[in-house]
């Protein structure tokens, strides 16, 4: 069972008062958990409950007026979409991907002549539908990647929305307009787009539409999973509420079972004491038989060898040592970041790659893991603990 109460709703104004406490992992007023933006030193914000910081990640997609005038069967139309950045701090976002769906048709990805969106700036995107081959109305999906980041960290989201285009019949311009659709949204986050409608309410002098239209956008998280952007392969996710479970350490040196609590929400693991000591680590690695430290084997382990954190519902660790390590069997460098799986082993010492392990094993309930149990292993034999 977690330890930690899972965040139902949004974060309310105690929970941001009480986050400006550093230490507090807990909202003292409603007692829900404090999930800290990893980028909370220049936002100030919470994640909310889809695991997303609302203050870094403000996307907004909406459609210009345009050009076109009407929609005929055989036309095709080149959507005037603007991408803005709500974020009110500052926070640039950075748009990875941007896909566009039709009826029938597979997503096609479109070409983007720019990535970073800084705070309160919009750019333009010339979304082609292709030919329109029926009367009728036509749905399109888009869905967009975007990204924020902190450091070296990187946290994707994908939204998605809909839009509804009439397309009239061939023929002579005299057109009788079946949708009698008003509205802009007809529900289900689907907008309307219809430019005959946009056209004759200008001509009439009547200024609904002097603005761009906004699009409904809703987080796509299974289109995250399935397009690989969060979570592992198998779907399956390690989230913000995951246990680690310690085991194999000496006292003091491993921090109590549960979620990550640290401010930035990264744990900083190698031989130098933890900060409860003063120190900077978070989980302190040494070789140690029955208590004693064997001082000649742990002055390998670099003073901090590595981060543990959770990005993008993968758990990831970062090699922080000049001498790099060992997952499995692969060597890797300082300042690789990879996503642990299930079984692994991570061996600090490359020269010695069975005097210290920490072996990595997932407990999943569906398609969540519930806890990571971190175990620590010290001269074992064999080429796997
Ligand atoms: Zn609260
Ligand atoms: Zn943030």
């Amino acid at each position: 069972m977690n330890q930690m109460a899972r965040l139902t709703s949004s974060p309310g104004k105690c929970c941001f008062k009480a986050s400006l406490d550093r230490e507090a992992t807990f909202c003292d007023e409603c007692g829900s958990p404090i999930q800290r933006c990893m980028a909370t030193d220049e936002c100030g914000g919470l994640l909310d409950a889809a695991g997303c910081c609302p203050v870094c990640v403000a996307p907004e997609l909406s459609l210009d007026a345009g050009s076109a005038s009407s929609i005929k069967v055989g036309g095709s139309l080149a959507l005037p979409l603007l991408v803005s950045n709500n974020s009110p701090v500052g926070r640039p976002l950075f748009v990875e991907e941007l896909w566009i769906k039709g009826d029938d048709s597979e997503p096609r990805q479109v070409d983007l002549t720019f990535q970073r969106l800084n705070s309160e700036s919009t750019a333009e995107v010339g979304l082609r539908t292709g030919v329109f081959e029926t009367a009728g109305l036509h749905r399109f999906d888009v869905h967009i990647v975007v990204a924020t980041r902190y450091l070296w960290r990187e946290e994707r989201y994908v939204f998605t929305t809909a839009i509804a285009i009439p397309v009239d019949p061939e023929g002579p311009s005299e057109i009788v307009q079946n949708y009698n659709i008003q509205a802009d949204e007809i529900g289900a986050g689907m907008t309307i787009y219809n430019p005959t409608r946009i056209q004759k309410e200008r001509e009439a002098g009547i200024a609904t539409h002097a603005e761009p239209i906004r699009l409904t956008m809703r987080r796509a998280d299974t289109l995250e999973r399935s397009l690989g952007h969060r979570g592992y392969t198998g779907n399956l996710a390690v989230t913000k509420y995951t246990d680690l479970i310690w085991q194999g350490f000496d006292p003091g040196h491993a921090p109590l079972d549960g979620p990550i609590r640290t401010q930035t929400g990264v744990l900083g693991l190698g031989r130098a004491s933890n900060a409860p000591e003063g120190g900077m680590n978070d989980v302190r690695l040494l070789i140690t038989h029955d208590g004693e430290i064997d001082e000649e084997a742990s002055v390998h382990i670099s003073r901090r060898h590595f981060h543990l954190f959770i990005e993008n519902d993968r758990l990831l660790l970062r090699v922080e040592s000049q001498n790099g390590l060992l997952l499995n069997d692969t060597p890797w460098r300082r300042g690789k970041m990879i996503a642990l799986k299930d079984g692994d082993v991570i061996r600090p010492l490359v020269s010695r790659p069975n005097a210290i392990a920490l072996k990595v094993l997932f407990e999943t309930q569906h398609d969540e893991v519930d806890r990571i149990i971190l175990k620590r292993l010290v001269d074992f034999a064999g080429d796997r603990p």
